[in-house]
């Protein structure tokens, strides 16, 4: 059996292979010494990496925007802490990941991560290198943060676990805020199993994030799943042929129930409305002043000087800043914004009524892993259109977990459970009942280290 260090050794020789991901697991090795700095006498068993919006003491945590390069924390987020106190835990590095997490296919940065299947294709976003590196290292789980899905779509597309918590299970301390409202700590892993050992360790309550209120976790198995009519349309039909497949293995234990959900079909619209909203008021800090870039030439006007650090954010902050800031605006905010957090009430409202009763299932992403090339000629709609199944469960809160239950064309698929708010261990048992009961081989077409 390899070991966690040769089993990184070796995924660090392929480091050209895979870009962005090994680019940032490199120089943690190299220059910081990763695995002594930080844990000196950890004892192996797991490698931890943390997505680049999480901070970790003298790592670089950049967020995958140029705003940040150079930025080392001087601290470590509470999940970090909590994980490396942990002595079975070595830190690896911090993975590539969308601009400030505005993306789905992790292209929205400037050197995406490869998917661990084919390097050809897009590793999904915003997570993209917390999902490749969880799918390459079997001694190794992630850490990663999801706002609209971005924890899920990258698990689906390279064949892991990608579990989403509860809003305010986890503490945000040390988090590179995206949209407040909506921004949770998840883990990526190989299996239910590891997934569930790192999320003991990072939740609770914590002094430094009074928006980590939950403790209460329960435990309630459902036996009915929810399938939502209108949505599972909207797939394509080589996802909704497998997708049916899945249907038809757990009819036999499951009750599939089929039904129509009008404002969970719709919630993209009253997501980025609030995402961009928020978002903008986070990215008003980035004027070069006391974050971001600072410019030497001091001689100017303040104006041009926050501008001219403006300039290094990538095109899809700088069009959520412009929606975000227009959304907010005097005029019209109660057409845009206030509208939005009517719906995600509604939302809410309309799943929790479901979720006490049963599980809702669907397809991760609506299409298959697709081509780096061809996520670059998306428009920005259309690809935003791609988070119709994530959304729901982020707006609203509730904990999902995307995991992988078939392929097509070699690429693994994944399909994402959403339950009630704190019943986050059940459907961590569903995985694992899953995995138990239907073999899934990992990294199929890679073979093992
Ligand atoms: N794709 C969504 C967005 O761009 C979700 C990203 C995320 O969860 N960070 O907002």
């Amino acid at each position: 059996m390899t070991s966690y260090i040769e089993e990184f050794n070796g995924i660090e020789k392929q480091k050209d292979y895979y870009d962005n991901l090994f680019a940032q697991l490199e120089r943690a090795n190299e220059e910081h010494h990763a695995f002594n700095l930080i844990n000196k006498d950890a004892k192996g068993g797991f490698l931890l990496s943390t997505k680049a919006n999480i901070c970790v003491r003298g790592f670089e945590t950049d967020a995958g925007s140029k705003m940040l390069k150079g930025y080392v924390p001087s601290f470590n987020a509470t999940a970090v802490e909590r994980i490396i106190s942990d002595k079975r835990f070595a830190f690896a590095g911090v993975t590539g990941m969308d601009e400030f997490g505005f993306g789905t296919f992790g292209t929205n940065t400037e050197v995406p991560a490869r998917n661990a299947f084919d390097r050809e294709y897009a590793a999904g976003g915003s997570s993209s290198g917390a999902a490749v590196a969880a799918a390459l290292m079997k001694y190794q789980v992630s850490i990663a943060e999801s706002t609209g899905g971005s924890i899920a779509a990258p698990a689906s597309l390279n064949g892991v676990v990608g579990f989403t918590p509860t809003y305010g299970t986890v503490s945000r301390y040390g988090l590179i805020d995206y949209a407040n409202s909506l921004d949770k700590i998840g883990v990526m892993a190989r299996s239910s199993d590891d997934a569930r050992i790192v999320f003991d360790m990072i939740r609770g309550i914590d002094d430094y994030d009074t928006t980590c209120a939950v403790e209460k976790i329960t435990l309630e198995r459902r036996k009915k799943i929810f399938v939502i009519n209108g949505m599972l349309e909207k797939a394509d039909s080589g996802i909704r042929a497998a997708f049916e497949k899945l249907l038809n293995k757990l009819g036999s234990r499951y009750e599939i129930v089929h039904v129509d959900s009008s404002i969970m079909e719709k919630a993209i619209a009253p997501y980025y409305i609030i995402a961009m909203a928020e978002a903008s008021t986070n990215l008003a800090k980035y004027t070069g002043y006391k974050y971001g870039l600072m410019s030497e030439d001091f001689y100017k006007q303040y104006n041009e000087f926050f501008t001219d650090a403006r300039e290094s954010f990538g095109i899809e902050a700088k069009r959520r800043i412009l929606l975000g800031t227009f959304i907010r605006s005097e005029s019209v905010k109660d057409k845009y914004y206030t509208k939005a957090l009517v719906i995600r009430r509604m939302l809410i409202k309309e799943m929790d009524r479901m979720l006490k009763e049963g599980y809702i299932l669907s397809p991760t992403l609506p299409i298959k892993a697709p081509k780096i090339a061809d996520v670059k000629k998306l428009s920005p709609v259309e690809s935003y259109s791609m988070d119709l199944f994530t959304i729901p469960p982020n707006l609203g809160g509730f904990p999902h977990v995307s995991f992988p239950y078939d392929y097509v064309d070699g690429m693994p698929l994944g399909a994402q459970l959403v339950t009630g708010h704190g019943n986050d261990y059940a459907i961590l048992d569903f995985v694992k009942e899953w995995e138990e009961g239907f073999e899934y081989v990992y990294r199929k077409n890679l073979g093992e280290l």
